[in-house]
């Protein structure tokens, strides 16, 4: 028997504690283990940085969603992406990451990596003969991130998955943005998913965390040697936390989508608006691959204002129920000027963007609420 979606989310890895009958998964707020004999560890749990049930559940639900066959849940976004990198490159090897790769990401490979040898091209991923032409003799990964933040752009999945493979590279997708409820980067022909399950998984902007999903188990065996000889883990409170936002993750995501249809609609109408970016919209340059490979168009928007900087600033300190705030994913919408927030050390580089735009993140809070804090922050 297999589950649908919103199922597997509620009870994959959480079967009720077979020692009370909790119906939780318990916080096993524990470092180390009674052993049965010497060397007798009880059910494998020897010492938590080497595994611990609560991450374990954690671990065991992400798998099922991403339809994966093994997971593993990090201390954050950017503490599983080092794992992999540094259980799958060695000094020679090559990747290709997105030319507008989440900040944090390029600062890995371009601060972090080259030092040890690592090297990478930058390409724009949405381009498949720009990917090909971008692979080298020793290209280990194609790292894909979409939808990209914050213009929004759409790669083809499993035509770069497909090249991937071809030219013996890996497939990563960083699937943050969309979540594994509008995209199923695995089923595509992806090899790993990377998260940031401090956004949308979690949902409540309470906790910081990561996790990698694997197509095949032996990577996946791979990477958990490193997670443990490394020790980017993250705690039992920390995995609960997720695995509490994660149960609502669906319902999340359509209300998510509903609101962000409603803002797309209403700043597509406003004189004060020079461009609305979603891949929802006809005329956004990714909605015929965004259309294929994904179930809806997901909750982050981005627009820019007329009137340039100063107006795209004022705007983003005027709202009152959009919170002026970096990050995103949460139940609560925020709003952020990413030239001068996140995108701030992009500027003059091949990452900048325009500095007329404002990026919402639109929460679960009521529709109407979120329309008329809009209007008048746009005067
Ligand atoms: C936030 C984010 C990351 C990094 O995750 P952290 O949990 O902050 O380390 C990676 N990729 C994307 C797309 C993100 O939004």
């Amino acid at each position: 028997m297999t589950y649908g979606f919103e199922t597997l989310a509620i009870h994959a890895g959480q079967a009720p504690d077979p020692h009370t009958g909790a119906v939780i998964p318990p916080i096993f707020q524990t470092s180390t283990y009674l052993q049965d004999g010497v060397g007798k560890p009880r059910k494998g749990y020897e010492y938590s940085r080497s595994s611990n049930p609560t991450r374990d559940a954690l671990q065991e639900c992400l798998a099922a969603l991403e339809g994966g066959r093994r997971a593993l849940a990090f201390a954050s976004g950017l503490a599983a992406e080092d794992t992999l990198l540094r259980t799958v490159c060695q000094p020679g090897d090559h990747v290709v990451i997105p030319d507008d790769a989440y900040g944090g990401t390029y600062r890995l490979f371009a601060k972090v990596a080259e030092r040890w040898g690592v090297d990478w091209t930058a390409a724009d991923v949405t381009d498949i003969d720009a990917v090909r032409a971008a692979i080298t003799a020793h290209t280990r990964i194609v790292w894909l991130e979409t939808p990209t933040n914050p213009l929004l752009n759409v790669a083809d999945i499993a035509a770069v998955a497909q090249l991937a493979h071809e030219r013996e590279a890996l497939c990563v997708v960083d699937n943050t943005f969309a979540s594994p409820y509008l995209q199923q980067p695995l089923a595509l022909g992806a090899d790993v998913v990377v998260h940031s399950t401090t956004k949308y998984i979690g949902g409540h902007s309470d906790v910081v965390g990561g996790a990698l999903v694997f197509a095949d188990q032996e990577l996946g065996a791979q990477v958990e040697f490193h997670q443990n000889a490394m020790g980017a883990i993250n705690g039992p409170f920390d995995a609960w936390l997720t695995l509490r936002g994660l149960k609502t993750l669906a319902v999340r995501m359509d209300r998510h989508c509903d609101n962000a249809e409603r803002v797309v609609e209403f700043l597509t109408r406003h004189p004060r608006v020079a461009q609305v970016i979603y891949p929802g919209l006809p005329e956004h340059p990714s909605h015929g691959t965004a259309v294929k490979q994904m179930r809806r168009m997901g909750g982050m928007v981005s627009f820019r204002v007329v009137g340039g900087e100063a107006a795209a600033v004022d705007v983003c300190e005027r709202t009152k129920v959009f919170l002026l705030a970096e990050s995103l994913g949460g139940v609560e919408s925020l709003i952020e000027h990413p030239g001068r927030m996140t995108h701030l050390s992009a500027a003059g580089s091949p990452l900048e963007v325009p500095a007329d735009l404002v990026r919402l993140s639109v929460g679960i809070e009521n529709v109407d609420d979120l329309l008329v804090d809009l209007s008048s922050a746009l005067g």
